[in-house]
């Protein structure tokens, strides 16, 4: 644990460290609640690379996980974009690669979660192109960079409706949140095909949590993230992404929330709202890999210049020409 003159040193180091390198720290809402504060910006993936490609600093600190990281040097490929914790990464995003087994832990999935998988963990982006070729592609940013150049088009959980309709063709492969493309499914015309991964920590939370949670605070709105279970989304009040949460419970004239996503947005929430109540639908609302960037790893990736993330020319054009044409119509 540090205490708090530890973390008053940590800070001072970080601010020295910041103008001698001219870097800026973005951090993910999903973040420790002491990154978020040493952060210059804090927001959801989007935000965050959006705020990377506008910089003037000649450093991005990137407090976050991989694909984040390598977003911004998508973006940003002047810049020295740095990832404190190296194996920060998103075992969705792993849960699909273009070419080569993913990841998928299946045992534990079936374990833990009672879920399976569709497709074998030999299957690739490429084998489910050749399977419906013609079929235009949609990838979540929550993707590599690999799988992104391999994509027509990215999408976020706050426009991927408003991107699948702006496609031409009737039938769209989304990649690779089961969850998030069933939330589509719903809100279109259009035939999804649906790659079969979805977020550990999001998959975890059930209706009986839903249930329990309404249980101990009957006022509250539920409002939970699209990578959600479905049954979890029908309980819902409102179902939206990070930074709609952030807008929803600001402007809404109710006082008491269940935060169905990542418990690092609480700490934003309640800053933004401190006069109203928030409480996570499930403490087991956590991503290991989000936790993994402490005040340490962020000092210790600056004065070392690590660890640097740098998308290859070759992945980077085609991996850039999906987020802007995601950029170009939300
Ligand atoms: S919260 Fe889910 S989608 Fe986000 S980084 Fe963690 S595993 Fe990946």
């Amino acid at each position: 644990m540090t205490d708090n003159a530890t973390t008053a040193s940590l800070h001072e180091r970080i601010e020295q460290l910041k103008k001698s390198l001219n870097a800026i720290i973005l951090a993910h809402n999903y973040q420790r609640p002491e990154v978020q504060d040493i952060a210059d910006i804090t927001g959801d993936s989007l935000e965050l690379s959006r705020a990377a490609a506008r910089t003037d600093h000649d450093v991005i600190v990137f407090c976050g996980v991989h694909f984040m990281a390598e977003s911004a040097s998508i973006l940003s490929p002047d810049k020295t974009v740095l990832l404190p914790e190296i194996d920060a990464g998103c075992p969705m995003a792993d849960m699909v690669t273009v070419e080569g087994p993913r990841k998928t832990r299946r045992d534990f999935y079936a374990k833990t979660h009672g879920i399976s998988f569709t497709y074998p963990d030999e299957f690739t982006l490429r084998d489910m192109k050749n399977k419906y070729p013609g079929v235009p592609i949609v990838a979540y940013v929550n993707t590599s960079a690999a799988v992104k150049a391999e994509s027509d088009i990215c999408c976020t959980s706050s426009n991927v409706v408003k991107v699948v309709e702006s496609l031409k063709e009737d039938t769209i492969i989304c990649i690779p949140d089961r969850n998030l493309s069933s939330f589509a499914t719903r809100r279109t015309s259009k035939k999804i095909i649906a790659w079969d991964g979805f977020c550990n920590t999001h998959q975890r939370v059930s209706a009986e949590d839903v249930k329990a949670a309404k249980e101990r605070h009957p006022y509250a709105r539920v409002v939970v993230h699209p990578e959600c279970p479905l049954d979890v989304q029908d309980m819902a009040d409102h179902i939206t992404s990070t930074s709609g949460m952030l807008r929803y419970c600001k402007e809404s004239k109710h006082n008491e929330f269940i935060i169905g996503t990542e418990e690092g947005l609480l700490h934003r929430l309640k800053a933004e709202n401190p006069d109203k109540a928030f409480f996570i639908l499930s403490d087991a609302m956590v991503c290991p890999n989000m936790k993994r960037t402490k005040l340490e790893s962020v000092v210790r990736a600056m004065e070392g210049t690590e660890h640097v993330i740098k998308v290859p020319e070759e992945t980077r054009i085609p991996a850039k020409r999906a987020l802007d044409r995601m950029l170009e119509i939300t």
